[in-house]
């Protein structure tokens, strides 16, 4: 019935005058060609690769070709396509682009047949046959139904991204198909789409399925490099006013703030062409005088001075204006690595002359965080005369496709993702991008006519310093999150499973992910997933972070644990001015005295920790800022030496983690609480609410304390010797300590760290320490550091999922307890207790 219904219903739509012209336009798309033998390649196939440039209409197209080709053979009723995106925001772009493609109603509402879904956010319903989703969403549809019934086809783009979950799902997918092929369910269909040249090692690995590729109908597109741009803003100029250049003054210093565009320029030109910087200015230690021996004498000079690692805000807002005042039409697509620098650039444009006025309301930032709405302006035409200028992170690099870029600004650098061992964090590093990257940002160029890319980076770091492609996340990202999700989809054993990679990670690393799963008691017995792992998983945060989230809902002690996740997620609010050390500290211990709460209960020995301290710290700080205001927030800051912005982004990261527990059922939010919206520093006030009962013991430090040691397990340091510590600490201590402990981490000296209020103890009320990182500066430091009892171990820590003995009796000694066995069979107790309190949740 449904099927006949919607090929009704298509035949329909075919005949609207929007329709038709939509369709003029989709014709014209490179992949319009390939629909027929995309269709017939499907049906003789399980596995299909799609390859084609950006812009060629794969993410937009394909999906489509599918989706009718089912309604017209009268199978649409069963018909239930997936696209996954590797970004939130390219699958709520998507969608809303086809459904309008399609002139059906926005994706999710009724009638439509488009939909999509994302964490927080879903516009679908049970008629939505099309939908656009994250990599994670669909990981999550596999963990409820592991051979995805009723799915008919799923198709993976992007997937030359080698994102980590990409990877991961084509595990997931191979062993579907494989598994299919001796079944006999109906076939799953997967097709994979990718943008850039590798297409065979995808082919290769679905053994060796098919691959089609959409020809580009892209135009050519010009490249400036580095040492191009310094030739051509100076020509310009010279032709502009050719005056001008003998006077100007000399040094970067002088060029103050200057209001005529032109005399700024040559102010900027000059200090690269004056002779007396070149002792004291950077010079280039990539500068390869023999490729630029046919450029001006000043280029020369320029490139050999020129810092290719810093973002050149002055010589970016020159380029674009200089591209605005002499291109022709076209919008400027800039690539910066990050937020911080778009709107950096984007107030500089701003305050520029040139982009004054309506001007200004086309200067548009593009990355993850931009409302939907605000993103759709990328997509639209400016009037006449005003130049539309997109400022973006790698998102417009092969998700988003603007068609009337014409000119390209290239910095050259991404943040990615990597791990750093030392911090066991992973957190986004600003780095070179790859030469595959690099091409694929200028071909954004050449969509409507031919096109000039300007790469901020010179010819020489483009062919001989730029790696060929980005190395796969797999190889480079940590991998405990990732076992956690192979062992929520019960995909079996974690090393053979992850062996199966299109480029399986070292050995090494997936030992030592292993190891901190068991450690944390997220495993158990023979890697089975345990009711602290399940949920675990289902929280997309580093897992000690997690665990100690998940504590602090259950334990009803939300708020302080919110403020500790998140300093130790990002960093520590306290700010150290030179020569303020005594201050600085008098100011931290009268924050941790003080009386937050009537019922606050800090004694002497509980304010031995850096953690607590951050707790206190944003307490009243948000207390201040809500009752008194912003302005009385930034005293508080300046007498307690702590930095606002970062107290800021600790309630936003407040705010994110509250909400994920929210997700996953640990906390309810209130019910008219939107994600996004206005009403978010009102939450942070709720989750702040002591009377609420996820509050109910946050005002007792010592079960803060547990948390934060069940959470920071196994990083335990032991302050006395004795077997106790010997058994359960991590670092070893000095044997011979006098003074100040420090201990061994197997190869150097261990010391707690001077910004520590724990630093200048000689001696401590209890015989442990937990900590998060390690750093290496001029020593190896412990740089925030919680006192704790070893009841807090016992109970909190790992030694409850610690199977061997020898902790048993360890602890057991400590304790004074008569027999081993009877330690043995109240940890078993604990540990039963908490499973089955995690079981309920
Ligand atoms: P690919 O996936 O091959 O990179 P897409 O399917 O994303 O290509 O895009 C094909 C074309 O569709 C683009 O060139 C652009 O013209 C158009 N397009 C895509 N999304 C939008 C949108 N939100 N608004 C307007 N045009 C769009
Ligand atoms: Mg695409």
């Amino acid at each position: 019935m449904e099927s006949v219904y919607l090929r009704q219903e298509e035949e329909k739509r075919k005949h609207t005058q929007r329709y038709k012209e939509m369709l003029k336009t989709r014709a014209a798309l490179p992949v319009a060609g390939l629909k027929n033998d995309i269709l017939q390649l499907l049906k003789e196939n399980n596995v299909l690769v799609v390859c084609g440039e950006t812009g060629s209409g794969k993410t937009t197209q394909v999906p489509q070709f599918i989706l009718d080709d089912m309604i017209e053979s009268g199978h649409g009723g069963h018909c239930s396509i997936i696209c996954t995106q590797p970004r939130r925001i390219a699958a709520i772009s998507v969608a809303e682009r086809v459904a309008d493609e399609r002139c059906e109603p926005s994706p999710g509402s009724i009638g439509s047949l488009v939909g999509y879904q994302v964490r927080l956010d879903n516009a679908r319903n049970e008629k939505t046959k099309l939908l656009f989703c994250t990599t994670g969403i669909l990981l999550r549809k596999l963990a409820g139904d592991k051979n995805l019934t009723g799915v008919t086809h799923i198709i993976v783009d992007e997937v030359h991204e080698r994102s980590l979950l990409g990877d991961f799902l084509l595990i997931v997918l191979k062993n579907l198909i494989e598994k299919q092929s001796v079944s006999n369910t109906p076939k799953l269909k997967v097709i994979l789409m990718s943008a850039t040249v590798d297409s065979d090692l995808f082919s290769r690995y679905f053994g060796l399925c098919p691959v089609i590729t959409a020809q580009g109908r892209t135009h050519p597109v010009t490249t400036c490099f580095l040492e191009d741009i310094c030739e051509r803003i100076s020509y310009h100029l010279a032709s502009d006013s050719p005056a001008s250049l003998r006077c100007e003054t000399s040094t970067r210093d002088m060029r103050g703030p200057v209001n005529n565009r032109r005399g700024k320029k040559n102010l900027v030109l000059s200090a690269w062409g004056d002779d007396s910087l070149l002792s004291e200015e950077y010079v280039n230690p990539h500068y390869d005088s023999s490729s630029y021996q046919s450029y001006s004498e000043q280029t020369q000079q320029n490139l050999k001075r020129l810092n290719e690692d810093v973002i050149d805000y002055d010589l970016l807002e020159d380029l674009v204006c200089h591209v605005d005042e002499t291109c022709d039409k076209g919008a400027i697509l800039i690539f910066l690595p990050g937020v911080v620098e778009i709107h950096t650039l984007l107030d500089r444009l701003a305050a520029s002359y040139r982009f004054a006025g309506p001007s200004s309301d086309w200067l548009l930032p593009l990355h993850s965080s931009i409302a939907a709405d605000e993103q759709k302006k990328v997509f639209l035409n400016p009037p006449d005369g005003i130049r539309k200028v997109i400022i973006a992170t790698n998102i417009a690099e092969t998700s988003i496709t603007i068609d009337d870029v014409v000119y390209v600004i290239d910095c050259g650098k991404h943040k990615e993702n990597r791990y750093n061992p030392q911090k066991k964090l992973s957190s986004m590093v600003e780095d070179w991008i790859s030469r595959a990257n690099a091409k694929q940002r200028r071909g954004r160029a050449g969509r409507v006519k031919p096109g000039i890319c300007f790469c901020l980076y010179t010819r020489h770091r483009f062919e001989k310093l730029m790696r060929p492609y980005q190395v796969p996340e797999m190889l480079r990202m940590p991998l405990v999150e990732l076992c956690l999700q192979i062992k929520l989809l019960s995909l079996g054993q974690i090393k053979p499973f992850l062996s199966k990679a299109l480029e399986p990670p070292k050995e090494e690393a997936m030992n030592s992910a292993i190891s901190l799963l068991y450690e944390v008691g997220a495993v158990e017995g023979d890697e089975e997933l345990t009711p602290l792992g399940h949920h675990l998983a289902k929280l997309p945060v580093d897992v000690l972070i997690g665990k100690m989230l998940l504590y602090g809902g259950i334990f009803g002690c939300l708020s302080p644990i919110l403020s500790i996740s998140a300093c130790l997620s990002y960093k520590s609010p306290f700010l150290y001015p030179k020569d303020e050390k005594q201050n600085v500290e008098r100011a931290k211990l009268a924050l941790l005295s003080e009386k937050l709460d009537e019922s606050s209960d800090l004694n002497d020995a509980e304010r031995q920790s850096d953690h607590l301290l951050m707790m206190a710290a944003y307490r009243k700080w948000e207390r201040i800022f809500r009752e008194k205001g912003v302005k009385a927030a930034q005293r508080f800051c300046k007498m307690y030496f702590l930095s606002s912005s970062v107290m800021s982004m600790i309630r936003d990261m407040r705010i994110q983690f509250g909400t994920l527990l929210a997700d996953i059922g640990f906390i309810n939010l209130p019910k008219n609480y939107q994600s996004g919206g206005k009403r978010k520093e009102n939450l942070d006030g709720w989750f702040s609410d002591y009377s609420q009962p996820f509050n109910r013991h946050s005002h007792h430090s010592a079960v803060v304390k547990a948390i934060l040691c069940a959470g920071l397990y196994p990083n335990v340091a032991a302050t006395e010797l004795g077997i106790t510590g010997v058994a359960l600490s991590r670092l070893k201590l000095n044997p011979a300590t006098k003074g100040h402990p420090f201990w061994y981490d197997g190869r150097r000296e261990v010391h707690i760290h001077p910004s520590s209020i724990n630093s200048s103890l000689k001696s401590f009320q209890h015989p442990f320490l937990v900590f998060l990182e390690k750093v290496e500066t001029n020593k190896v430091f412990l740089r925030d550091t919680t006192i704790i009892s070893p009841f807090s171990i016992l109970l909190f820590g790992g030694l409850i999922n610690i199977q061997h003995q020898s902790g048993l009796v360890a602890i057991d000694g400590w304790l004074k307890l008569t027999a081993p066995a009877q330690t043995a069979v109240l940890c078993k107790e604990l540990r039963s207790a908490l499973h089955s309190i995690l079981k309920e949740l």
